[in-house]
């Protein structure tokens, strides 16, 4: 059994699940929810977070591998979606970061989709 709660309540990522605080929604299905990040590094920048409050991938565990296959076979529909341009000359950069070391601020798991016709701020 995971340990993980659902939703915690000093999560700002958990608020913009709940509709406590407002985000631009780029997709939203029960366990998956999507959304333009409020600082972009790229014309193209949202990110793809579970509903379920995953701190981090050093989290994630076997039971999770079904949710993590569904977001990432999510983000190439939703990247084309948002303005990427398609594959080969196009495409999108997916970022996990994750703990101190990788650079993670936000600690509620989630998937940065990075795209659209460079030069971009970061990266
Ligand atoms: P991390 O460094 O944890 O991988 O990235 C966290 C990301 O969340 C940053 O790119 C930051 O701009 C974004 N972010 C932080 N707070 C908010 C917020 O309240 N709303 C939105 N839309 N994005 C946020
Ligand atoms: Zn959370």
């Amino acid at each position: 059994m995971s340990d993980i709660q659902h939703s915690d309540p000093d999560c700002i990522f958990c608020k913009l699940v709940s509709g406590k605080i407002p985000a631009k929604k780029v997709y939203e299905d029960e366990e998956i929810f999507a959304f333009h990040d409020i600082n972009p590094w790229a014309p193209v920048h949202f990110l793809l977070i579970p509903k379920l409050h995953i701190p981090s991938m050093a989290q994630v565990g076997p039971e999770h591998a079904g949710l993590l296959g569904r977001m990432m076979a999510l983000a190439p529909r939703l990247a084309q979606q948002e303005g990427c341009r398609p594959y080969p000359q196009g495409g999108f950069r997916l970022v996990c970061n994750t703990g101190g070391d990788g650079g993670q601020e936000v600690h509620h798991l989630h998937i940065h989709v990075i795209g659209g016709p460079r030069p971009w701020l970061k990266g």
